[in-house]
């Protein structure tokens, strides 16, 4: 069996990372959130006050980027992958409301997205990995063996966003969350630097109404199809 590159790209809250991070435990790939790493350096840019009246302090977040250090460990416990920020962990920071409502801005900026695509070509390198965002398929890994864009309803991306947060007993509202999921599709698609949209050679899958485990399966068959598994 070859060892490949899987780009997941697609709208915020479409379950991307619960199916990438499921495909790569049942294949043994390595599984990569670029999102977090954007949220991680968002976090940075709210702690040191860079989001002003006046926008973004981008000339003084381009002078701190050679110091963000962005890594990944598994939590022993759960074995869930949890993102770490200069060796501080900020999984739970990085999911809140404030850093979901900073985080297109700051992925829109080139320089922020220049040092993070190195970053992840530099994870990719040795293959058998899975890497989900938004530029996966189209400027990460463009020669990605398979390359799947995923899409839902902006209601139903919303109300799971709202559930995810409720269980964690986070303070969610249905309405913020809805507005916030839309801003971030506009941004995301209107950006001047890698906006989202589909490679031409990835394959559409809407999942509005798949359960997590119909997906699972579907995602399986993609991988042995171009793994030769
Ligand atoms: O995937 P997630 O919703 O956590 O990503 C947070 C934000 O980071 C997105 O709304 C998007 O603006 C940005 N992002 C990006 N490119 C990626 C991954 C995420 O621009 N590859």
């Amino acid at each position: 069996m070859k060892k490949i590159i899987i780009a997941i790209d697609g709208f915020s809250s479409c379950g991307k990372s619960t199916m990438a991070k499921d495909l790569a435990r049942e294949v043994g790939y390595i599984y990569i959130d670029s999102g977090a790493m954007y949220r991680a350096v968002t976090l940075y840019s709210l702690r040191k006050g860079y989001f002003t009246e006046q926008g973004i302090d981008a000339e003084a977040l381009q002078r701190d980027m050679p110091d963000i250090h962005i890594t990944f460990k598994l939590d022993p416990t759960t074995q869930r992958p949890q993102t770490y920020l200069n060796g501080e962990n900020v999984e739970n920071d990085i999911r809140g409301m404030d850093v979901s409502s900073h985080v297109s801005p700051i992925a829109a900026l080139g320089f922020v997205r220049e040092a993070l695509v190195s970053q992840q070509q530099e994870m990719g390198r040795e293959k058998g990995i899975v890497m989900d965002g938004r530029d996966i398929g189209t400027a990460v890994f463009p020669n990605a063996e398979l390359k799947i864009f995923v899409t839902a309803s902006a209601q139903i991306r919303a109300q799971r966003r709202y559930d995810e947060l409720k269980a964690k007993g986070q303070p969610a509202s249905y309405e913020d969350i809805l507005k916030n999921v839309e801003e971030r599709d506009y941004i995301d698609q209107h950006r001047e630097v890698s906006p989202l949209r589909k490679a031409d050679d990835a394959i559409l899958l809407d999942n509005s109404h798949m359960s997590i485990a119909e997906q699972k399966i579907w995602l399986l068959e993609q991988f042995k199809r171009v793994a030769g598994a």
